[in-house]
């Protein structure tokens, strides 16, 4: 690890610095988990050896939990599936997420050592637990999470103390990773991974992770090596500066940011963003038009209403309503669109909810312009190398294909392109969708300027292949990005 030193970092305890100037896009390291595990709800539908999701799974024939793609998957997890197999069929049930990853951490720290590569930079040991932070409520799940590891835990396997056992927990609860899909679009389990651990956030980061599961060839020859982590250079790094990611999404407020790290990660966030509550302002702010702003009370009423509507939006979309969710939406922003500022955080909630929606409905005229407002707002208030953002242009990138207009959806495309070169970098499997985009809409772009009559036939029959089509059900494409940590609801 000649890229990264730890050092004490005034205030925050320990962290990583730069021990060499990085540029945007650069891997400054990379890290296979510890152990990982599938969440209890996807147990099924997630390969539990390389993670990705998949139509048919085949299930493990001794303890009927674990799911694979194929013999050759089940092969590749089995060493670390092999105590928890049996471990199943002894208990008689399947213990919960947290854990089935604590038992696989200490499975692997007993065969391999607190240090499973020459790789790692610290030990669990070393890192904090925050158990003493922890609220009842916490403490008490906590608890019966101990209580019920015990139980599961065998008696062939290496005894630890409950001191040892719970300050695993305790790391785990801060530091379990959100482990996503082979695109990136949904977490579908969490991890540890050591080295991440002492990377420190800023509401403004200079980094970002970003899981990559590589390419399907190399995931079943290596151990582990499906489930890697890479900390990306965001921009320029000087040598002995901290490498800082962002815990929580930068589209909050400082305070609800402040509040948010504090109960989740047990800190008092003191950036530069949160001390001086940069772009606080412009995230409820109002709309000028020729010169003239709303009042501060007109601006205060259209927010309120705003969040109100938010709150009903949310339930409509959860049950699954969508044409309720377009009325809700539609309402809310006729009503506050004139008042409010581009930027304004529950707006642009809207207008993304109304683009998803309305692309789901194929009503893709609507859905184009929702999303161009989208990724105009997001633009102004994200930093520019920003994976949230880059989704953003991605998304109405393709909405715009789909409506049609093709200057807009390659702009987007190429938008999106060049943030995910960044951010996620060329061998992840969304920046190589991005790439055969961007060679697609360049080349019907051209063909539009040449001769629209043309481009509309083929166009016609691209759209009957659907080579781009992105038609999921609306449930949030950032999820799993919003926040970097997994935390149990
Ligand atoms: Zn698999
Ligand atoms: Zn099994
Ligand atoms: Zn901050």
């Amino acid at each position: 690890m000649e890229n990264v030193v730890i050092f004490d970092s005034p205030g925050k305890g320990r962290g990583l610095k730069a021990a060499k100037e990085f540029w945007a896009g650069d891997v400054i390291f990379s890290e296979a988990s510890l152990a990982a595990v599938v969440f209890d709800s996807l147990a099924e539908r997630v390969c539990h050896s390389c993670f990705r999701r998949q139509e048919k799974l085949q299930r493990c024939g001794q303890c009927k939990f674990a799911h694979y793609c194929d013999r050759t998957c089940q092969r590749a997890g089995w060493a670390e599936h092999k105590q928890e197999c049996s471990a199943i069929k002894a208990y008689g049930k399947v213990p919960n997420e947290n854990i089935r990853l604590v038992a696989r951490i200490l499975w692997r720290l007993d065969k391999d050592g607190s240090t499973v590569s020459d790789m790692q930079l610290t030990t669990l040991d070393e890192l904090e637990d925050h158990i003493t932070d922890m609220q009842e409520d916490e403490l008490k799940e906590l608890k019966v999470d101990i209580h019920n590891f015990l139980d599961f835990w065998p008696r062939t396997s290496k005894q630890h103390t409950v001191d040892d056992i719970s300050h695993i927990f305790g790391v785990i609860n801060c530091n379990g990773f959100s482990v996503s899909d082979q695109r990136g679009l949904q977490a579908v389990g969490v991890g540890l991974f050591p080295n991440l651990c002492l990377v420190n956030h800023d509401c403004w980061p200079n980094c970002t992770v970003i899981l990559n599961h590589g390419n399907q060839s190399a995931v079943n020859t290596m151990f582990h090596s499906q489930r890697r982590i890479e900390l990306r250079s965001l921009g320029k790094i000087a040598e002995g500066e901290e490498l800082t990611v962002a815990y929580v999404d930068y589209m909050n407020l400082s305070e609800e940011r402040q509040r948010l790290l504090k109960t989740q990660y047990f800190f008092d966030c003191t950036c530069e963003h949160c001390k001086n509550k940069i772009k606080d302002d412009i995230k409820l702010g109002g709309r000028e038009v020729d010169g003239v702003k709303p009042s501060e009370e007109q601006v205060k009423e259209a927010t309120d209403y705003c969040y109100q509507m938010l709150e009903k939006m949310d339930k409509a979309r959860l049950n699954g309503d969508y044409h309720e969710v377009v009325k809700i939406c539609r309402e809310c922003i006729e009503k506050t669109e004139p008042v409010l500022a581009e930027t304004h955080i529950y707006l642009l909630r809207m207008w993304s909810t109304m683009s998803e929606v309305q692309a789901y409905l194929q009503y893709l005229n609507d859905a184009a312009e929702y999303a161009r407002k989208m990724v105009e707002g997001y633009t102004k208030l994200y930093p520019p190398n920003n994976a949230t953002l880059g989704m953003a242009a991605m998304r109405a990138g393709v909405i715009h294909w789909q409506a049609g207009d093709i200057e807009v959806a390659h702009g987007m495309v190429c938008k999106a392109y060049a943030i995910l070169m960044v951010t996620h970098g060329p061998t992840h499997p969304i920046t190589k969708d991005l790439e055969a985009m961007r060679v697609q809409t360049e080349m019907e772009l051209r063909m539009f300027k040449q001769n629209e009559y043309v481009y509309h036939s083929m166009r016609e029959a691209a759209l009957k292949n659907k080579p781009m089509t992105m038609l999921h059900e609306p449930k949030s494409v950032e999820e799993g990005i919003k926040n970097l940590f997994h935390r149990r609801k």
